[in-house]
């Protein structure tokens, strides 16, 4: 999918993931839509779908963006060198289709110690019982 033009992803994506996954906007700390989310599920790459990240890994960093402390499965990830902003840091790119989904710092949670700080609306969440009604 990496080899995939920008017409596909423009067709394919809102404006607003396009701007993040494409051309590595940044979404505003606090606003998006799975910052607080805590449910049980799995979070998917919006752009190809891939599976990226499990609730069981998510945690409350504190920095406005949902926080990982680890992938749902090795090799899902591609990292990057970025040295823009006048900063060195590591990004984060989903391995299948190339897009940007944030970056990874070292001052996560134990065991791991990471945290993969990622923009809400570079993922699709997938509810563990989406077709069930859970209330009882
Ligand atoms: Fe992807």
């Amino acid at each position: 999918m990496k080899n995939m033009p920008e017409s596909y992803w423009k067709e394919k994506l809102t404006p607003a993931q396009y701007k993040v996954l494409r051309q590595k906007a940044t979404e505003p700390a606090f606003l998006g839509k799975y910052v607080n989310t805590k449910e049980k599920g799995v979070y998917e790459c919006a752009a190809c779908g891939l599976i990226l990240f499990s609730s069981e890994q998510k945690y409350d960093s504190g920095s406005g963006w949902p926080s990982f402390s680890d992938l749902a499965a090795k090799g899902v990830i591609e990292f990057r060198d970025d040295h823009s902003y006048g900063m060195y840091r590591v990004e984060v790119a989903c391995k299948r289709c190339g897009s940007h989904l944030g970056h990874v710092f070292q001052d996560g949670p134990t065991p791991t110690g990471q945290r993969y700080c990622i923009n809400s609306c570079a993922l699709n969440f997938k509810p563990e019982n989406s077709e069930k009604d859970t209330k009882s």
